[in-house]
Formats: structure tokens, C-alpha cells, sequence
């Protein structure tokens, strides 16, 4: 919790500065709640939340004197309400053979990282795990795969670059099945640029793996950089588009002053928030907990 806690702060020292503006010594009149709306779009909690927030406010407190200690009790009473139908680990399903994660994200989001801790956190449980490194265009992604294959203890299906990424995924679902592997983790490439090229690619990894299991994939995830803000809202829209999400993955909270996002991001989208990245190393992956995160981003 110290790191996410020490991300958040920046948020938080955001937020709560600017509250404390709003409302020493101030009665709650509809100037005050103006600003405050302001703070909570400037803190990344996105305009729909902002409003409900504020309306909620009006209807409770309005005319009142607030200290902007109650202020920040309700705003994270209210932040952990919108989050917590969201929280929700991601369950493996022991009975596949393996249980297939497809992970989809633009590129520099932190997809592969969390590959590599998803998979030594699978490890540790004592699961067996492998992973494709299905970005086939980037030579220095499916290298770091290979790194984070090693320190997790996971093997990694490569194909030579340039590859057709589904024959890979075919391939490495395969030699799963085979192996009798419970988790098989598929990269993807992130090349927003051409949407139409990555969405076939996509959907055709969905449909080359599904001759082999009509299942598969068991959950599809996309993975998110917490620091681009509104981008992350637009991003998941896009994919959303192009693949069935089962849930997200928010990276990089641990430097981040736009922690508010998550927040934007669960109202907006109601998928699961899976887990969080709270840094570069292998343990940097935690549980989404909304109360604690409520709490830590309102200071
Ligand atoms: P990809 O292109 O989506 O596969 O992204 P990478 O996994 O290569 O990550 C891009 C950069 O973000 C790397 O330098 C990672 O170390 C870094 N990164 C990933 N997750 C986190 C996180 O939770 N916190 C921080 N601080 N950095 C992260």
C-alpha cells in the first residue's frame, strides 16, 4: 500500500490543496460548489462524476458551513461508492487447461510489465504458467517478454519477427494444452496508429484460438497507463470497439498525479479494475481496493 499511497499523494496534495481553497470558512453556496466541480475535472474524475458529486453535495449540505474535512470524508465516501462494484480480482479458472488471458493495450501502456508480474504471481501460487509473446513486430518487446519469462519462471512461446501473431498464439496455445499449462498469457502488439490492422489482428488471435478451445479467451484484458489521463478514457473506448473487454489493468499510480482516472474510468465503463501497477518490479501489482484508494486520493 506505501507505494500506491505515495503515488496517490500527488493527487491527493491536488485535490485536497484546492478544497481547502474552496472551503475554509465557507458556507456552501453555489459559487463554492462551482470551484469545486473545477477541482474535481482538474483532479481526472472526468465530468459525469463531477456532477453527480457536486449534485450530491447540494442536496445534502447546501447553505451549510463545511470544513474541508467534511468535504474530503464525503468526496471519498462517495469515490469509494463509485469504485467499489469495479474491485474485483481476476479469477483464474483452475479447470482450463490453460485459463487464456489475452492482454491488449497501446503501446508503452505497461502491457508487457504486467505480463511479467501477472505471471509471477501465478507462479508463486504455484500455477504453471507460459506466455506468447504475440507482439511480433517490436524485437525489443518480445526480448523483454523473455526477461520477465525468466525472472517469473514462465516459458515464452516466441515466432521469428515480423510473424503472423495469431499463428503464434495457435502455436502457443497449443504446446499449453499440450504441457498441461493452468495459465497462458498472450501479448499483443499496441499500434494504435493503424486501428484497422490491429483490430483484425486481434479479433483474428480470438478466432485462431478458438478452434483449439471455444472458450478461450477466458478473459481479456487491457492494459492502461494511469499517467495519460483522459487518454485512458479514450483508449478504452477504442478497444472496446474493436474486442470484448473483461476487465482493465491501471498502470504506473505510483508516480502519477492523475489517480482520479480510475475514477472517470470505473463510472464511465463499470468493467473491473482487475489490479493496479504501482512501479517497474515484478511485486509492483496490487489488488484494487476501493475504500483504500478512495481514501488515498482524496489526501
Ligand atoms: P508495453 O509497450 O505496453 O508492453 O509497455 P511496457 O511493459 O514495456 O512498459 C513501458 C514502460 O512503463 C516500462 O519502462 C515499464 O517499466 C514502465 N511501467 C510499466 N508498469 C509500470 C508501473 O506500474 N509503474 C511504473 N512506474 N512504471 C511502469
Amino acid at each position: 500500500f506505501g507505494r500506491l499511497k505515495a503515488g496517490l499523494s500527488r493527487s491527493a496534495a491536488k485535490l485536497t490543496g484546492g478544497i481547502a481553497e474552496v472551503f475554509t470558512k465557507r458556507k456552501l453556496d453555489d459559487a463554492a460548489l462551482e470551484e469545486l466541480e473545477e477541482q474535481l475535472i482538474a483532479a481526472d474524475l472526468g465530468p459525469t462524476v463531477a456532477a453527480r458529486i457536486i449534485k450530491n453535495f447540494r442536496s445534502t449540505r447546501f447553505g451549510k458551513e463545511v470544513s474541508p474535512q467534511e468535504v474530503r470524508e464525503t468526496l471519498a465516501a462517495e469515490i469509494g461508492r463509485i469504485l467499489a462494484p469495479v474491485a474485483k480480482p481476476l479469477e483464474v479458472d483452475t479447470a482450463k487447461k490453460p485459463f487464456v488471458i489475452l492482454m491488449a493495450g497501446v503501446n508503452g501502456a505497461g502491457k508487457t510489465t504486467t505480463i511479467g508480474k501477472l505471471a509471477a504471481r501465478y507462479r508463486q501460487a504455484g500455477l504453471m504458467v507460459m506466455m506468447a509473446a504475440g507482439d511480433t513486430f517490436r524485437a525489443a518487446a518480445v526480448e523483454q517478454l523473455q526477461v520477465w519469462g525468466a525472472r517469473a519462471g514462465a516459458e515464452v512461446v516466441t515466432a521469428p519477427a515480423n510473424s503472423d501473431a495469431a499463428s503464434l498464439a495457435h502455436d502457443a496455445l497449443a504446446r499449453a494444452q499440450k504441457a498441461g499449462a493452468d495459465v497462458l498469457l498472450i501479448d499483443t502488439a499496441g499500434r494504435l496508429h493503424n486501428k484497422t490492422a490491429l483490430m483484425e489482428e486481434l479479433r483474428k488471435i480470438i478466432r485462431v484460438i478458438r478452434k483449439l478451445d471455444e472458450s478461450a479467451p477466458h478473459a481479456v484484458l487491457l492494459t492502461l497507463d494511469a499517467t495519460t489521463g483522459q487518454n485512458a478514457v479514450t483508449q478504452v473506448g477504442i478497444f472496446k470497439d474493436m474486442v470484448d473487454l473483461t476487465g482493465l489493468i491501471v498502470t504506473k499510480l505510483d508516480g502519477s498525479a492523475r489517480g482520479g482516472i480510475v475514477v472517470a474510468l470505473a463510472e464511465k465503463f463499470g468493467l473491473p479494475i482487475h489490479a493496479v501497477g504501482t512501479g517497474e518490479q515484478i511485486d509492483d501489482l496490487r489488488a484494487f481496493d476501493p475504500e483504500e484508494f478512495a481514501r488515498a486520493l482524496v489526501g
